[in-house]
């Protein structure tokens, strides 16, 4: 039978159940589909796409081809609507298997129906390729879905549930049906960056893997280094592979058990894989909250005053507020795309409590900034430190000035990240259209 498997954020031939199955058919069109929307202005005055995660993307969109080409492949570059591109090529290929991952998001899940309801002769299956976990390994349905961490990791912590082996990836694939050029010629020109450490594809991650848990080993002491603010080495770094599925979180948490089994078992190695069960939280509990994950106010039930102040959220973004460890955090992400676990707490605690902003407009620049960017781990971690998420604590406010001390005791990293105040960052001007979100609006 003719397929389509629509690659999104699986871009992965190692451990991809989705190929796998596709590997079955008579014909397979593998697709991958940028939409010109990411690049456009959206809500909360931020872009869903911006440089670095582009950059990223590409490269490893490059490297998927690259690996797909070893199996008698292709990878057909698509720019437009989903909604539109996918039903088209369904159509012109006569196509009647429709394949892709299991996602978070309701845009992405909004998306897949209509699809599915514009090809009604089309077999439509989505897989699930993104966890430690498929929903019918979870100790509990999806609607009881555990409140707070530590009730879901008691429930699939190692060894009540080991997660999933790794499936083996396909030895060949179908033959691609015959394809006029694809369209990347008209999606943007990626701004290549010398010395980037976050090369995109499916290589680089697995290399990535093996070098922090059997070649440097800093894994051993991950529980030690992992609150770093500026260390390439202090923490695993996988978060931008896993991001967009270049690397599967099953094979990083096989490779973990190998090195407890091969090596050593400590309290750095358990807290490696306890991270990745903080993902698989904000993974199902994404899944869970639908349309709840991105509104303001979340799980909670009391609706929380919020404001915006256009001055303060540029100050923000650009790194010149009145904190100098939010703002070297600030000017880190914005030159590299990246910024570590303890400072996206600290500036969400500032942008929260000491500047008063709704936690969706930096949830938004974070979505355009990060290289890393998932929905599910980006907005489940803002709601969590707005206070209106899963936290059973409620209100985060972190003490920015002890904890520039305690992390940043000799202002190194204030002083290499003290940016250029110069350069503002393209922000969109505030109008009607996108603030104030109003009531009505599906994320009010
Ligand atoms: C406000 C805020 C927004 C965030 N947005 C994102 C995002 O868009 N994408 C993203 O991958 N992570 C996000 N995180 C989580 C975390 O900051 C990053 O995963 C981590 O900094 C990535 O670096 P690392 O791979 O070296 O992590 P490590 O410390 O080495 O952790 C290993 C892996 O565990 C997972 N992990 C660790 N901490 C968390 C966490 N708090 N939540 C979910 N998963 C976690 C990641 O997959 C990470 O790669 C966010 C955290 C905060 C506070």
């Amino acid at each position: 039978m003719p397929s389509l498997l629509w690659f999104t954020r699986d871009l992965r031939v190692h451990d991809n159940p989705a190929l796998k199955l596709a590997a079955d058919s008579d014909m397979l069109l593998c697709t991958y589909v940028v939409d010109p929307d990411w690049f456009r202005p959206g809500r909360f005055q931020s872009r869903p796409m911006g440089e670095h995660r582009w950059r990223f993307l590409w490269q490893s969109l490059m490297a998927l081809e690259a690996e797909l080409k070893t199996l008698g492949q292709r990878l057909h570059i698509a720019w437009g609507n989903p909604v539109e591109v996918i039903p088209a090529l369904c159509q012109r290929h006569g196509v009647s298997v429709l394949m892709r991952s299991r996602l978070v998001g309701s845009d992405e899940a909004a998306q897949w129906q209509q699809i599915v309801a514009a090809l009604p002769k089309v077999q439509a299956a989505q897989v699930e390729t993104q966890g430690l976990f498929r929903e019918l390994d979870l100790p509990f349905a999806l609607e009881d879905m555990p409140e707070t961490f530590s009730q879901f990791r008691k429930k699939v912590e190692r060894p009540l549930l080991p997660p999933r082996p790794p499936v083996d990836p396909p030895r060949s694939l179908p033959p691609a049906p015959g394809l006029p050029e694809d369209d990347r010629g008209r999606c943007p020109q990626p701004v290549m960056v010398e010395n980037d450490p976050h090369q995109g594809g499916e290589q680089a991650a697995l290399a990535q893997l093996e070098d922090f848990l059997f070649t440097t080993q800093g894994i051993a002491t991950y529980k030690e280094t992992r609150n770093a603010l500026d260390d390439w080495s202090a923490s695993s770094r996988f978060s931008p592979w896993l991001a967009n599925g270049s690397l599967s979180v099953r094979r990083a948490a096989a490779r973990i058990a190998d090195y407890e089994r091969q090596v050593q078992r400590n309290d750095s190695t358990y807290w490696l894989y306890f991270e990745l069960l903080w993902r698989e939280f904000f993974h199902w509990n994404g899944q869970f909250l639908g349309d709840r994950l991105f509104s303001r106010d979340g799980v909670s039930n009391r609706a929380r005053a919020v404001s915006f102040y256009p001055h303060r959220f540029r100050a923000w973004c650009e790194g010149t507020t009145q904190y100098p460890i939010v703002n070297a955090c600030m000017n880190q992400l914005r030159e590299t795309g990246y910024m570590s676990n303890r400072g996206r707490q600290l500036v969400a605690s500032c942008f929260v409590h000491e500047l008063g902003l709704d936690w969706r407009y930096g949830a938004a620049w974070f979505e355009e900034q990060l290289v890393d960017y998932d929905p599910a781990s980006n907005y489940g971690n803002w709601q969590y430190l707005a206070g209106v998420g899963a936290d059973p604590r409620g209100l985060r406010q972190f003490n920015l000035e002890k904890q520039g001390k305690t992390y940043d005791p000799r202002g190194d990293f204030v002083e290499r990240w003290q940016g250029n105040a110069a350069q503002p960052v393209g922000l969109h001007t505030v109008d009607a259209a996108d603030w104030p979100v109003a009531p009505g609006d599906p994320l009010y």
